[in-house]
């Protein structure tokens, strides 16, 4: 099958298209014919060795996919060869023609979604609900900030927080993804990269009960200050350290908590996939794919991702 490989840590030009054998499956595990890979920031870390993630060679990247099931392992019940599906992880990479997938990270594609569209779920919309629910409890009514909202998580966290009955601001960092956002619907967008963009909800009027923060290390300081009462930021992305003040914390009983997909246990990645799919199917979640590559432009891809001027998820697509 063809694959997209690199043999150490490097730089994304180090990925070749290879020709590799066709993994096999394990009695607890799926074989996907994949139709398209997400590509997350996180495959750029793995690919580099950096942010403590690591990789055995060689190295087919990808976490994120979509597919049909061409093989079932003996033990595995409640998914059919033939089905359309997303996985949340795999355990061969999904920049190839087939992955192996541990059948607990498989979940059923909605008949609505093409698989590139598939692709942009296991990761970005599985973290956004991770964090806005299962870790910062938001609810309808809630007044959220999704800080850096123009990327992939940040999409879903929006489309996530406005279904829920939210009232969702937004940040961007440029005109075009002041403009996705608006077009999502969200009640106001703030530009991340203009000083004091958060001024006017520092207060304890002002304040969110939440925020779901993209880059804490440039953020976290501020975004205590523009808590309500009781508040809390849930830090989905960091590249850094930051110094914060921890009075702000305590003025308004407010919190910090981190989000991790890698905490998400099997059974809450069912239940969390088992929620998103009626909302799937009824449009009020829809990913918004910027650009699709094809699998010899995944070193492009790998590039892009980490650029600024984010405008939704980015895609390969398997053909
Ligand atoms: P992405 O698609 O590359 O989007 C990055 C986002 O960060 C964009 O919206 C970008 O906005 C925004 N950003 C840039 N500068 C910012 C600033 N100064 N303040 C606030 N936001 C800023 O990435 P993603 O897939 O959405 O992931 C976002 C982050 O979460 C990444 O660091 C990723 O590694 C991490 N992540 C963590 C988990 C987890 O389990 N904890 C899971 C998935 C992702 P502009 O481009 O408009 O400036």
């Amino acid at each position: 099958m063809r694959a997209m490989q690199l043999n150490a840590y490097g730089p994304a030009s180090d990925l070749a298209l290879v020709e590799a054998d066709k993994p096999r499956v394990s009695a607890d595990q799926v074989l996907v014919e994949v139709g398209a890979a997400g590509v997350n920031p996180v495959d750029t870390y793995i690919r580099s060795g950096t942010n403590n993630y690591t990789a055995s060679f060689p190295h087919t990247p990808g976490s994120d996919g979509s597919g049909t099931i061409v093989e079932i392992g003996s033990d595995v019940t409640g998914l059919t060869i033939g089905q359309r599906v997303y996985f949340s992880r795999n355990l061969t990479g999904s920049s190839a023609e087939f992955t192996v997938c541990p059948a607990t990270h498989v979940f059923p594609l909605a008949d609505s979604l093409s698989f590139e569209e598939g692709a942009c779920l296991g990761i970005p919309y599985t973290t956004a609900h991770r964090a806005l629910f299962g870790r910062a409890h938001a609810k309808a009514g809630d007044k959220v900030l999704v800080h850096g909202a123009t990327g992939a998580v940040g999409i879903a966290a929006i489309q996530l927080a406005l279904a829920a009955g939210m009232t969702v601001v937004a940040s961007a960092g440029t005109e075009a993804g002041a403009a996705l956002l608006r077009e999502q619907g969200v009640d106001a967008v703030i530009m991340h990269n203009e000083a004091d963009h958060l001024a006017p909800y520092q207060s304890l009027e002002n304040g969110f009960d939440v925020i779901i923060e993209m880059l804490a290390n440039h953020n976290l300081d501020q975004d205590l200050k523009a808590l309500g009462f009781g508040g809390c930021v849930a830090v989905v992305g960091n590249r850094g350290t930051v110094e914060i003040n921890p009075r702000d914390l305590m003025a308004r009983d407010a919190s910090v908590l981190g989000v991790a997909l890698a905490n998400v246990k099997p059974h809450e990645l069912d239940l969390i996939a088992k929620s998103l799919r009626p909302l799937l199917e009824n449009g009020l979640l829809k990913p918004v794919v910027r650009k699709t590559y094809s699998l010899s432009e995944l070193p492009q891809a790998h590039e892009d991702v980490l650029k600024s001027g984010a405008l939704g998820n980015l895609v390969v697509s398997i053909k």
